[in-house]
Order: C-alpha cells, then sequence, then structure tokens
C-alpha cells in the first residue's frame, strides 16, 4: 500500500445513472450497474454497443454526461485517469519494445516510486508464468506470452480494478481458449476486480462469474451464465447467446404452474415461472439441444410439448452431434441439436418428423413479436 490508490483487494465498481452523448450520437442510454468486489464480470454485446465507451468512462478516459462511477464506494468521477485505482489491458499490448520482459512489468512501479519494483515484477511474471523469460526483449515472444506480460504489467500495482478490452482478439482461436483457462485462474489467484469486455459469448460465458448483455448502449440482461443461457428474457438475448428456436404464439389460459399457448393449432406450454408475461401475444422460446426428433408422432404427454409433423430440409453431422434443420408449417425452419450416442444420423434429409421437448425448458419472452 505505497500507493493510497492501489488496494490490496478489488473494490466494487457502480455506475450510477449513466448516460454518454457524443456529438450527434448517444453511445450509452442509461447505465446502472454494481459490480461486487473480487468478481469476473464481462460485458458482452455486438460492435458498437457500448463496452468501450463504458470501459473508457471507468477508466477517466471519457467524461459521462450524466451519472456518477463510484470505485470501492468512492466517487471517482472527476479524478484524471493515473488517479484512479484502475489499469486496462487492451488488445494491443503496447509493451516498450526495447525493455526487456522484466523492465517492462517494473516500469509502472518505478515511475510511481513503489518500492521493490523488481521483486515484485518477478512476482507477477511468476504468477502469468513467464519468470523464465524475464530478460527476454517482446518481440522473442508469442503472441500469447506478449499479452501475458502486458497482464502481469497491469496487475503489479495491484489496482483495485483491472479492465479489459477485448484482451484476447488477437490471439488464433486455440490459444485463446487457452489465455481464457489461465487469466480466469490469475483472476481467482489475485482475488482483484475483473471488468472483461468481449464480443465473443463463449469467451463471456467460460470466464465470468456474471455477464451482462449489452444493446444499443443499454444492458439487456445481467445474471450468471447458466442463468442468461436457461432463462433468457428477449429475443436479444436468446439469440445472442447461443442459439434459440423462438415462436410467436398468443396465450390461452393454463393452470397454477403453466400458461397454455396458441400455436397454429398446437399448443406449446411454458412453465408461469419461466415467462415474463402471462397475456396476450408473447414469444417462447427453446434451446436446439433440448429438443427431441422423431419420425413417428408421439404420443401426448401432459409434461410435454409437440409440435409437428415438419420437413427435414438439412442435416450436418458435426462429430458430438448431429443438427438438423426441420422446416415446420406456421413456425418456420426449427434447430435441433441431436447427440451422437449411437453410431450415424437416426433420420434422413427430406423425411417427416416431430418435434417435441419437456416444457420445462421453454422460456417466455417480454417481447411480443419477432
Ligand atoms: P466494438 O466492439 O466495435 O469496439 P463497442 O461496443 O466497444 O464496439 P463503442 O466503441 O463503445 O462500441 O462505441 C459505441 C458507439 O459510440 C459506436 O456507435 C461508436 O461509433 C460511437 N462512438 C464511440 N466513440 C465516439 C466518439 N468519440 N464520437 C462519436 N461517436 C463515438
Amino acid at each position: 500500500a505505497e500507493h493510497a490508490a492501489f488496494a490490496e483487494s478489488g473494490a466494487d465498481l457502480e455506475l450510477v445513472g449513466i448516460q454518454k452523448r457524443f456529438p450527434g450520437f448517444t453511445a450509452i442510454e442509461e447505465l446502472d450497474l454494481t459490480i461486487p468486489a473480487g468478481s469476473f464480470f464481462a460485458l458482452l454485446g455486438p460492435s458498437g454497443c457500448g463496452k468501450t465507451t463504458t470501459l473508457r468512462l471507468v477508466a477517466g478516459l471519457e467524461d459521462p454526461t450524466a451519472g456518477r462511477i463510484l470505485i470501492g464506494g468512492t466517487d471517482v468521477s472527476g479524478l484524471k485517469p493515473h488517479k484512479r485505482p484502475v489499469n486496462t489491458v487492451f488488445q494491443s499490448y503496447a509493451l516498450f519494445p526495447h525493455m526487456s520482459v522484466l523492465e517492462n512489468v517494473a516500469f509502472g512501479l518505478r515511475r510511481r516510486r513503489i518500492g521493490d519494483p523488481v521483486g515484485k515484477a518477478h512476482e507477477a511474471l511468476r504468477l502469468v508464468e513467464l519468470d523464465h523469460v524475464a530478460d527476454r526483449k517482446p518481440a522473442q515472444l508469442s503472441g500469447g506470452q506478449q499479452q501475458r506480460v502486458a497482464l502481469a504489467r497491469a496487475v503489479v500495482n495491484r489496482p483495485a480494478l483491472l479492465l479489459l478490452d477485448e484482451p484476447l482478439g488477437a490471439l488464433d482461436l486455440k490459444l485463446r481458449r487457452q489465455m481464457q483457462q489461465e487469466l480466469k485462474q490469475i483472476q481467482q489467484e489475485v482475488g482483484l476486480t475483473f471488468l472483461h469486455v468481449t464480443h465473443d459469448q463463449e469467451e463471456a460465458m467460460t470466464m465470468a462469474d456474471t455477464v451482462a448483455v449489452m444493446n444499443k448502449g443499454r444492458i439487456e440482461q445481467m445474471g450468471a451464465p447458466e442463468e442468461l443461457y436457461e432463462l433468457p428474457r428477449t429475443v436479444f438475448v436468446a439469440n445472442f447467446l447461443g442459439q434459440s428456436n423462438l415462436f410467436a404464439v398468443e396465450v390461452a389460459g393454463g393452470t397454477e404452474q403453466v400458461l397454455h399457448t396458441d400455436f397454429g393449432g398446437s399448443r406449446i406450454s411454458v412453465p408461469r415461472a419461466r415467462s415474463v408475461r402471462d397475456s396476450g401475444a408473447i414469444t417462447v422460446g427453446v434451446r436446439p439441444e433440448k429438443l427431441h426428433l422423431s419420425l413417428a408422432e408421439p404420443p401426448a404427454a401432459a409434461d410435454t410439448n409437440v409440435i409437428g409433423p415438419g420437413r427435414i430440409t438439412d442435416v450436418s453431422f458435426i462429430g458430438v452431434s448431429t443438427q438438423y434443420t426441420v422446416e415446420v408449417p406456421g413456425a418456420g425452419p426449427v434447430q435441433v441439436f441431436a447427440q451422437n450416442l449411437q453410431a450415424g444420423p437416426q433420420a434422413a434429409l427430406g423425411d417427416e418428423a416431430w418435434l417435441s421437448w419437456h416444457t420445462e425448458h421453454t422460456f417466455g419472452l417480454a417481447d411480443d413479436r419477432l
């Protein structure tokens, strides 16, 4: 704690009523967010949704048009970037090419006159398992190693909050998946608060405790990865996180537990607890891997939704699964992912097929049209 700005552990981050307007464009409509200390939080969304702007506001590189930013309960809104207990890791590593790996990591400590910069830099390099290349120049390292040096440099002064802006974006897919595991482990070891920005849903889901899905300058939904996947609340979230089959239906009664909906003559039931609205026109959905494909009409059962018959218009063998597209009259193309527990696909192109799933797996969305 040589420098007041740097904490021994992570701090929580609060964004209160944040809005950001650029001349002629509102990048952030309204943002309220609390990230608990020590958590790994991912901001996930498509290009242009306002993720980077959010990070830049927290880092102090932009000023909000409205709202307040609190780190560890302290309002940092008026503070210059270097006065905030925050470091950022970008997609471009921005290492100094003429300095050794060790000096790159120790640089910020020296500039701030923090004690034992060399000892601390070695410690940070051990954390990312690169202490054995401390004397090399950045150009003598692989892309993944350079990114780990950038990470060591960002955590060496123990910022209360680490901002990561697509830090793995420049890496190839395999290295990226490996670094995701490593980043997560490092975050758990150091216990700092991580705010990670990405457009890669798999990346957000693998690493974060909590994911906020952002769209057009707003958070659409926020929760644990499993929760967002199992219970998306909007069409955007249902489609952005994995794939969904969505059906426009009309609520037509129900029981205490489930809503019955009218879907072109057949019925799709959705648990009330899994539906956002309980009357009128709604959208219901089910994930492709929850569907069961049958070549004969399955027997009716109270806890099962059945639609069909449709026609199989595509069969793709993926290895672990076979993905079918079934054209169901009134529903359009429906995706089915069937695990290949036996050898070979069970159904063929052009076959007539019914689709069924446990009522439990249906979710209802707030949107009244697709
Ligand atoms: P990406 O993943 O492509 O970086 P993002 O979600 O990080 O996207 P932002 O960089 O936050 O998006 O940008 C959000 C929106 O604000 C974009 O439409 C962008 O064009 C706009 N924007 C960003 N900075 C400025 C600026 N200085 N002036 C005007 N518009 C801006």
